[in-house]
Order: structure tokens, then C-alpha cells, then sequence
């Protein structure tokens, strides 16, 4: 049997409009290549566990998983996708079969190139966080959610959030679409009669 039911849902985080505070997990990886990363599926969410409930009694948000060969790119957020800025610059980790192939993802990056950001599918190391003026996580829970910060091995980097930023560039048009403010030229739109 397939079914499908359409039902309201919350943002996943209690904090709505907080920025996120991510934690650069080192020990446990989500997903590696040959396994089963890139698709929805319960058995990607149970072995990290324990990763997520450490970060968040430290007070983080979420998760920030590292690739599984060299503990060294970014990968993703718990249940979302991560993206940077850096200028006119906008980057996000390939999806190679260790990361979900988010729709929301997809979508960002469609709305970032007509506004006229360039956008990079490719490695990002966890080291230009370093540099990166604005994070943010995309997904159908999250929306497009600001990153305020990223600790890793004891540093904390601290990006743009708030008022003008890309990030709320980018969320607002993105729920402009959806919710029909903004005109759908791309046909994501499907009216059912
Ligand atoms: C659901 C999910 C996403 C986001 O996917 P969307 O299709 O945008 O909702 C990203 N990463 C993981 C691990 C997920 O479970």
C-alpha cells in the first residue's frame, strides 16, 4: 500500500528563530560511502544518537557531521542540509551518497543563482568555517535556519544572523513561493483541484 496524508508540523527546533549553535562532532560519523546516507531512511538516524544527545546537553543546538574518510569536510546537520557564505559566494557540500539530497537544498540553490549568487557544489573543509560570513541549514523542517555559530575541537566561529542577511534572502523568498506572496515562475507549484 502507498499512502500519502499531508499533516500542519512545527519547526524542529522549539526555538524557532534562534540562530542554531552546531557542535563539530569528531568521533562518531553519520554516513559513509557505500552506505545508505543519501536516502531517507530510519537506520541513518538511530547510530548518531548518542551524538546529538551529547551536543545538545552541551547546550548546542544540533550536529554538524563530519565525512567519514578524512573527518575533515562537511557533510550535514542532523536532519538538514549546511550551506556558506562567503562573499558573493555561496557553497554546499556535494551530494555524493553520504549526504541527504534535500528538496529544500535543491530549491536554495535555484532561488540563490536567479538572485545572483554563484553557487558551489564541492568539498567544503571544516576549516573555512574560519572565513565563512554567514551559515545556514535548509530542510522541509527547518526551513532555511540561520547558523550563529559552529564549535569545533573547543573554538567557536561565529557567523552574520538576523536582519539582512542571505540567509533571510533566501528563506523569505523561498516561503513567498510556497505560500504564493511571491510568483512561482518555476512551476514548483501544483494546484490540486
Ligand atoms: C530530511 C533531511 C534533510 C532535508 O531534506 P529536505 O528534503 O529538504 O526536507 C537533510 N538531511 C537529512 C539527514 C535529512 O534527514
Amino acid at each position: 500500500m502507498f499512502l500519502t496524508y499531508a499533516s500542519p508540523v512545527g519547526n524542529y527546533f522549539k526555538q524557532d528563530k534562534t540562530p542554531l549553535s552546531l557542535y563539530v562532532e569528531e568521533e562518531e560519523v553519520r554516513a559513509f560511502s557505500g552506505g545508505v546516507g543519501g536516502v531517507k531512511s530510519v537506520s541513518n538516524y538511530g547510530p548518531v544518537l548518542k551524538a546529538l544527545v551529547r551536543a545538545k546537553s552541551l547546550g548546542f543546538s544540533d550536529v554538524l557531521y563530519l565525512d567519514s574518510v578524512n573527518k575533515k569536510y562537511l557533510e550535514e546537520v542532523s536532519a538538514a542540509n549546511i550551506f556558506t557564505l562567503k562573499g558573493n559566494v555561496i557553497s554546499t557540500p556535494p551530494t555524493s551518497g553520504t549526504i541527504l539530497p534535500g528538496i529544500t537544498r535543491k530549491s536554495i540553490i535555484e532561488i540563490a543563482r536567479g538572485l545572483g549568487f554563484q553557487v558551489e557544489e564541492r568539498s567544503i573543509s571544516v576549516h573555512e568555517l574560519t572565513e565563512a560570513d554567514e551559515v545556514f541549514c535548509t530542510g522541509t523542517a527547518v526551513g532555511v535556519a540561520a547558523v550563529g555559530s559552529v564549535t569545533y575541537r573547543g573554538t567557536r566561529f561565529e557567523f552574520k544572523v538576523g536582519e539582512n542577511t542571505v540567509c533571510q534572502a533566501l528563506g523569505t523568498t523561498l516561503v513567498g513561493i510556497q505560500t504564493g506572496l511571491i510568483e512561482d515562475k518555476k512551476e514548483w507549484i501544483i494546484n490540486i483541484h
